[in-house]
This record gives C-alpha cells, sequence and structure tokens, in this order.
C-alpha cells in the first residue's frame, strides 16, 4: 500500500462510484489492473475507489460489433472469442503486448484512460472507429476519436468508461507492425493500417501512426492517395511516398530520421500484407 493511500473502497455499481468520485473529488482515483497506478502513484490521491465488485469484465458480440467491458484485462480478451475480431489479428497483437503476468492485470478501461502515447491499442482501437460509453450517471455513448480530440482527461474526472465497441468491418483487411527495444517492451513506432477492398478497389482506408512519440495520428494523406485506387505495387508506392517527415519527431530512445524511415518501412509492410491477404481472399 503506497503510505498517502487512506482507504481503498469497493463500490457495487456505477452510480454509487460516480458518487464516490464525487464525494473525494480531487483525491481519489479509480481503479481497473492497478497496474498503472502502482507503477507512477500520484500524491493527490488519498482514495482508492476499486471497479473490481462492478460487473464491468465482459466480452460480448453484439449485432453492432465486439463490445468488450471497461474491467475485461487483455489476457481475457486474448482468450476469449474476442480474439478473432480482425480476422484473429487482434488476438495475435494481444499477445505481444507487455508480459503474460501485466496483460493479466491491464484492463481496457485503464488502458482507454491512462491513454499513454505509445499503447499498442489506441492506434488499433481508433483505426476500427470504436465508440466509447462513459457513465456519468447515464450513459453517453460517443465516436473514440471524438473522445480523445476533447478535453477527455476532464470528462473522466466525473465519468467512469462503461465499454468499448468495436464495430464489425466487413471486407476489411488490417495489419499492424510494431517496433520496440524488446519484444516485451513498450513500442518506439507502431502502425495499424485497414483497408476495405471491393472489387478490386481500396474503397475505406483507415491509417494511424502511434508511439510518433506524439499520440496517434490518422494518415489523412496517405489514406486520399489510396482511395479509389487498385491496391498493388505502384499504389503501394504512392501511398508510402506521401508520408510526411513532419508527423514524427525524437525522443531520446529514437532520432527523428529513423522514425521517419521505420514509419516508411512499417507502412510499406502493412499495405503488402493486406495485399497478399486479399490475393489469397479472391
Ligand atoms: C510495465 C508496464 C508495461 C506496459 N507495457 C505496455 C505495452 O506493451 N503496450 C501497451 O499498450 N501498454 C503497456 N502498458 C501500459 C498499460 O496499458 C497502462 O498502464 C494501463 O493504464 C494499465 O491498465 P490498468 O487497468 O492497470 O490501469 P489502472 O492503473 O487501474 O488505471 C490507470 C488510469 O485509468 C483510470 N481508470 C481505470 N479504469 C477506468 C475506468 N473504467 N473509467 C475511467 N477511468 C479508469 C485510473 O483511475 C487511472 O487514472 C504498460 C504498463 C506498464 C506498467
Amino acid at each position: 500500500m503506497q503510505p498517502n493511500i487512506t482507504d481503498y473502497l469497493q463500490p457495487k455499481s456505477l452510480p454509487e462510484a460516480i458518487a464516490l468520485m464525487a464525494t473525494y473529488s480531487g483525491r481519489a482515483a479509480l481503479v481497473g489492473g492497478g497496474l498503472d497506478l502502482s507503477w507512477r502513484p500520484r500524491q493527490e490521491i488519498q482514495i482508492l475507489i476499486g471497479l473490481d465488485r462492478i460487473p464491468l469484465s465482459y466480452i460480448e458480440w453484439r449485432p453492432e460489433g465486439l463490445v468488450i467491458g471497461a474491467g475485461t484485462t487483455l489476457r481475457e480478451l486474448a482468450d476469449s472469442n474476442g480474439g478473432s475480431y480482425l480476422n484473429g489479428l487482434f488476438g495475435r497483437i494481444l499477445d505481444r503486448i507487455a508480459t503474460p503476468l501485466l496483460r493479466g492485470m491491464i484492463t481496457v478501461g485503464g488502458a482507454l484512460a491512462r491513454a499513454y502515447p505509445w499503447s499498442d491499442l489506441l492506434p488499433i482501437f481508433l483505426g476500427c472507429q470504436a465508440h466509447i460509453t462513459l457513465f456519468d450517471g447515464q450513459d453517453h455513448t460517443i465516436p473514440l476519436e471524438s473522445f480523445y480530440q476533447g478535453s477527455f482527461r476532464q470528462l473522466l474526472k466525473r465519468s467512469i468508461i462503461r465499454e468499448l465497441c468495436l464495430p464489425t468491418h466487413h471486407q476489411s483487411i488490417a495489419a499492424y507492425q510494431r517496433f520496440g527495444r524488446l519484444q516485451i517492451d513498450i513500442p518506439l513506432l507502431n502502425q495499424f493500417s485497414r483497408l476495405t477492398l471491393v472489387e478490386e478497389q481500396i474503397e475505406k482506408a483507415s491509417l494511424w501512426l502511434g508511439a510518433r512519440p506524439g499520440f496517434p495520428v490518422r494518415l489523412s494523406e496517405v489514406e486520399a492517395v489510396l482511395l479509389g485506387k487498385p491496391l498493388n505495387q505502384v499504389t503501394i508506392g504512392a501511398a508510402v511516398s506521401v508520408l510526411s517527415p513532419s508527423l514524427v519527431g525524437a525522443d531520446f530512445r529514437l532520432s527523428k530520421e529513423y522514425r521517419h524511415n521505420l514509419a516508411t518501412v512499417f507502412l510499406r509492410r502493412n499495405l503488402t500484407e493486406i495485399w497478399s491477404q486479399h490475393a489469397t481472399i479472391i
């Protein structure tokens, strides 16, 4: 127990948890898996509000897509049929995040609320046009992209993440690349690409670059080059050529030049992988 923590409260419902947040405003934190809070303790926090007694751990296929309760751990997700999302790519990505022990702690709600710029999950969730449901006394469902475009940290002072919905995208093929110093290390760059091909033409594209080292960014200029074209070597070359070096930066781990070079390699690899998967489907 951290010395500044005086109480660990365990509400049994979201309304009860919201009421506790209001009572202890500014000095309480919600606990999902607790990994981040124990790794980076916050001095102002005296009260922990555990979410473990609220039924927030669930994975359901609904007509709108894969719905994941905020209390679901990455291990539960990978071990469930949720891993089959994106033709199994989602499960393979989950298996590469952190270590098995840590995956048993990290919750989807904790990862969404903490929103590290280098998160493995955010480019994928954003690239799949996920919706997030927040509870503040009532449920509010909004696109995840709008959530992060707004002042989401302020919003989370008075709301709790209930669940995330990953829509089903028929005819969509996705690929993901990440680079870290070690396989279990945090990503130093990641790229998620998802294309929908209809009659040999790219009808939809959703491409995201994360760990730049800034917050994930949508590669809109690259998407514009891809739309309406057949997926082939020429299109892939044209897409990679418009990837702007200004989208990446330097930190003490990687230079800007190295990151940009890596980003072009990842984009080319992901598009090539989607191309080859598409070729095996038709
Ligand atoms: C050693 C280590 C390695 C890691 N490796 C990776 C990696 O490889 N890839 C990757 O993507 N991430 C990685 N992470 C990051 C990890 O995903 C985040 O730290 C995540 O926040 C941990 O989830 P948690 O449930 O334990 O969060 P917690 O510590 O429980 O909470 C984190 C924050 O979210 C808030 N919160 C929790 N649940 C909710 C909710 N339902 N509604 C609103 N707010 C909520 C808490 O109040 C707190 O502010 C790593 C972290 C560590 C410590």
